[in-house]
């Protein structure tokens, strides 16, 4: 991969419902009020970031995902440029849409298939300084896809008990990834999230997080509150920080999106251990 000053994250766990994506959003925006340039990018058939973001109309879409992968494929000039929506808190946005389904299954007979987001990026990364990746809730193609194009991963826990199941299954395909595709890719930390603060929950699970895999996943020190105004937000077109500016959400993912840029630099050390 060629130098960049832009990091890519992916924000991914393979589990449902952990705040992948209201994380990739309000990091992402937490981020610009730093002074940072983002871009996220929804590499989910699913497609709530773009939702989120405000696009609810698909056929407003000129250019997704799904179009570029496919450019790529085809080896067509990538109109990566022309697909980007610019979101009014400083965050510019690839949307996606359903079709990004039928297209993750003809990756699978396409050549340097796991590379094609990686090359579709390649062209604008000296335009960002962080370019978010919202992976869907599988180990799919689309993952591998983001996992080869990204410089580490963020793993959004959700408070609950079972947390940590299937947390080997996400190490093993990351370490794969290692091996075989992207050999510096890093694990930034797991994010604990939907946290109910009156709980010994978040306790639970950072004591287990520390003693199943502590030699290689760090727990950032911030937590994310479950607050109802949160998932409000998601049909407002706008992130906490513009819904509900100075609630407990806004206030965690402002400190989440320091700790991300201060780089876990007390945790390096670890971020590359492996799992057997
Ligand atoms: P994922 O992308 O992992 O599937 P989402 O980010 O879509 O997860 O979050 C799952 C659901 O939980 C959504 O309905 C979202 O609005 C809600 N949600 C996420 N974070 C919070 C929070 N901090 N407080 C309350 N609800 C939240
Ligand atoms: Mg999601």
């Amino acid at each position: 991969m060629q130098e960049s000053k832009c990091k890519v994250i992916a924000i991914t766990n393979q589990k449902g419902g952990v705040g992948k994506t209201t994380t990739t959003f309000n990091l992402g925006v937490a981020l610009a009020k730093q002074g940072k340039r983002v871009l996220v990018v929804d590499v989910d058939p699913q497609s709530n970031l773009t939702t989120y973001a405000g696009w609810y109309d698909e056929n407003e879409l000129k250019y997704t995902l799904t179009d570029l992968m496919e450019q790529s494929m085809n080896d067509d000039e990538i109109k990566i440029k022309e697909s980007i929506l610019h979101h009014s808190e400083n965050v510019d946005l690839i949307p996606s849409n359903l079709s990004l389904s039928a297209l993750e299954n003809s990756l699978t007979y396409a050549m340097s298939r796991e590379y094609t987001l990686r090359n579709c990026l390649s062209s604008i990364k000296d335009d960002y300084d962080y370019i978010l990746l919202d992976c869907q809730p599988s180990l799919g193609m689309l993952t591998i896809n983001a996992l080869a194009s990204a410089n580490s991963v963020i793993i959004p826990v959700q408070s609950e008990y079972f947390a940590l199941r299937g947390m080997t299954d996400l190490f093993k395909i990351i370490n794969k990834v290692r091996r075989q595709i992207n050999p510096t890719l890093k694990i930034e930390g797991a994010l604990l999230t939907l946290v109910d603060s009156r709980a010994n929950l978040p306790k639970e699970i950072a004591t287990q997080l520390k003693d199943n895999y502590g030699s290689i996943l760090k727990l950032f020190n911030t937590q994310i509150p479950r607050a109802v105004k949160t998932a409000e937000s998601t049909s407002s077109g706008g992130s906490v920080f513009s819904y509900d500016k100075s609630g407990r959400v806004a206030n965690a993912y402002s400190s989440f999106a320091k700790e991300v840029l201060n780089d876990g630099k007390e945790h390096t050390k670890n971020a590359t251990a492996k799992v057997r």
